[in-house]
């Protein structure tokens, strides 16, 4: 499977609410995010696991973008780390690092890819 392939599936499952991993048979790691490969040792034996839709701030920043862009002035992102997995996504409600969030819902990037978005828990 290619990774748009993989990409537009793990999309799909999100617009329904669901977040999905990819787990490696092969070193065991879990991914958060539509690679066709394992990132951290390249087998292609990815199995796909459905990752919990609640998580902890592992990183959040701010963007800023122009004011014509999609949405409000900036916005903040983060990773989140569910599970065994860690997912970038968009953060709403101002959560801190190591705070609780759940998904609470997705936004649609330039490519036409859903991205999760999480709001405190
Ligand atoms: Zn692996």
């Amino acid at each position: 499977m290619s990774d748009g392939l993989a990409h537009a599936g793990w999309s799909e499952a999100l617009r329904d609410g669901r977040l999905l991993g990819r787990t490696c048979d092969d070193c065991g790691t879990t991914q958060g995010t539509p690679k066709a490969a394992c990132p951290d040792c390249g087998s292609r034996a990815l199995e796909t696991v459905e990752l919990p839709t609640e998580g902890v701030v592992y990183t959040e920043t701010t963007v800023n973008v122009p004011p014509e862009g999609i949405e409000e002035r900036g916005y903040r992102v983060g990773i989140v780390e569910v599970g065994d997995a860690r997912i970038l996504g968009r953060l709403g409600g101002g959560p801190s690092i190591g705070d609780e969030v759940t998904l609470s819902g997705y936004v649609e990037d330039e490519q036409g890819y859903a991205v999760p978005r999480f709001e405190p828990a």
